[in-house]
């Protein structure tokens, strides 16, 4: 525990679990992305014009666009198991104070209290 009552060992516990579940996210994702873009290329479609096609380009951007959002996720969790191990887990990068314990379980990640978040 530190000081502000969070609980390090549990929110690195925490940490380290999602970050699990993103990396199996983004292992998928990645996968899925090379399997789209592999049957595309075989049945070479024309993305603008033939309906299968638009499809695979949607399926293609909708794939991408998840391991965006899984690689981002990713960043931000290493980035907070980086505060805990330097100390400044769970306190708002904007004011100093520390982020509630509530909030931290909701969002292990957030690097601000709620009145900073917006
Ligand atoms: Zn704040």
């Amino acid at each position: 525990m530190t000081d502000d009552g969070v609980d390090l060992a549990r929110a690195r516990e925490r940490l380290r679990a999602r970050l699990a579940d993103v990396e199996r996210l983004l292992a998928g994702q990645t996968a899925l992305a090379a399997e789209i873009a592999e049957s595309g290329r075989d049945a070479n479609v024309d993305d603008e014009h033939d309906p299968e096609g638009s499809t695979l380009a949607w399926e293609r951007q909708q794939a991408a666009a998840l391991a965006t959002g899984a690689a981002a996720e990713r960043e931000r969790l290493l980035a907070a198991l980086a505060r805990v191990d330097d100390g400044t887990y769970g306190r708002c990068e904007v004011c100093g104070r520390p982020i509630p314990a509530g909030r931290l379980e909701a969002r292990p990640a957030a690097t601000r209290c709620v009145e900073h978040a917006r």
